[in-house]
């Protein structure tokens, strides 16, 4: 197991074969290696500091129906909300005033949202805060539509792929989702100068090893600035509501391996990491993440951006615990920084 985490961190690559080997590692000895590898090289490259996003979580009104999330169109005990221009705008002056410098503007794909409103905010948001990036996360639109957001000034946007593989997307999603349409989105994003962030939900329902090796491989091919990911966790009210959760552990172990397949991504220690075990977020830090999303939401709506059971949204994830998480940073010997945090590749060090 150590000789492949070895070449892992050396080629920065391995073959299927190989990814499957390395995802089968369960001693705790091994996993330990991993996790200190993983944690040095991202040490080597960013430091001890730890990059903070402002999540504004901006509708939770969804057209698609994807079977593992608590705001899919089909479940009518969500309660729906979407957020104003001005409400968006009082958020990101929250934010900038305890330090954020991104704000990630993410929603259910809500048609209210259109390009044009769309254009408008991100303009007025770049314009009162120039000095800071700005991230959307708003699902599949057309190339048309992407180049206008990055023509108003987004800089970044997340979409994950959720899984390489049809069928398993087939399995997660209803027919009318067609994985190949989120691959040309992120294709087009990569294309448009987006710093593009992609990944999965670990343990999904139907998951196997195999499924995940392709995810790093289609990764590795992408070249993501940014790689989210977090356990899936049911949610009561989804035709998912009776699979088991993803795993801690399995999701440090993906971490750490992503941090050596991608040494410069921007990794978060996810909400859903932290909601699946308390000390989730500093062990994400631990295993070679790099970045904390907390909410800036508006406090009222936050509880019904419900996308799985018991989702985080006060304490040290929310804007208010703030204070918190520095410390909880500090504790582990990491350093939450006033920056905005943009993907840094240095020729021929790494
Ligand atoms: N509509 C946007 C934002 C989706 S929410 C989009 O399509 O990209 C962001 C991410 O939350 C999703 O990409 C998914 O990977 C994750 N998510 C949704 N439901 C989840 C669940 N039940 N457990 C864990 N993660 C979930």
């Amino acid at each position: 197991m150590k000789e492949l985490i070895d070449k892992l961190e050396k080629e920065k690559n391995l073959s299927k074969e190989e990814f499957i080997s390395l995802l089968k590692i369960n001693k705790e000895e091994d996993i330990r290696y991993l996790n200190e590898k993983a944690k040095n090289v991202r040490d080597n490259i960013y430091g001890k500091k730890i990059f903070i996003r402002g999540l504004i979580e901006i509708s939770n009104y969804c057209k698609n129906n994807c079977y593992y999330c608590g705001i899919r169109r089909s479940n009518n005990k969500a309660q729906r909300y979407r957020l104003t221009k001005n409400q968006i705008l009082d958020c990101c002056k929250e934010g900038y005033n305890i330090g954020f410098r991104t704000f990630v503007m993410q929603g259910g794909e809500d048609a209210y949202f259109t390009d044009d409103i769309m254009v408008d905010i991100i303009s007025e948001i770049k314009k009162n805060y120039p000095d800071c990036a700005i991230t959307l996360s708003l699902g599949e639109r057309s190339t048309e539509s992407y180049r206008k957001l990055k023509k108003a000034g987004a800089d970044r946007y997340l979409l994950r792929h959720e899984t390489f593989n049809n069928k398993h997307y087939n399995k997660l999603h209803p027919k009318e989702l067609d994985p190949e349409n989120r691959k040309r989105c992120l294709r087009d994003l990569k294309k448009l100068g987006f710093q593009t962030g992609t990944g999965i939900m670990v343990g999904s329902p139907y998951q196997s090893t195999e499924n995940i090796a392709d995810d790093l491989i289609f990764i590795k091919e992408l070249d993501p600035e940014m790689i989210g990911i977090g356990p899936f966790i049911s949610h009561k009210d989804t035709p998912f509501n009776d699979f088991e959760n993803g795993t801690m552990e399995s999701t440090l172990i993906l971490i750490s391996i992503l941090r050596l397949l991608c040494p410069y991504a921007l990794i978060p220690a996810t909400t859903a990491l932290g909601t699946i075990n308390p000390k989730g977020r500093e062990k994400g830090i631990l295993a070679g993440a790099n970045v904390i999303m907390p909410n800036l939401s508006p406090k009222e709506d936050r509880k019904k951006y419900m996308l799985y059971n018991n989702k985080l949204s006060d304490g040290e994830e929310s804007v208010e615990g703030l204070n918190k998480l520095k410390k909880s940073m500090l504790n582990i010997g990491y350093e939450i920084v006033v920056d905005k945090g943009d993907y840094i590749k240095i020729k021929n060090n790494y």
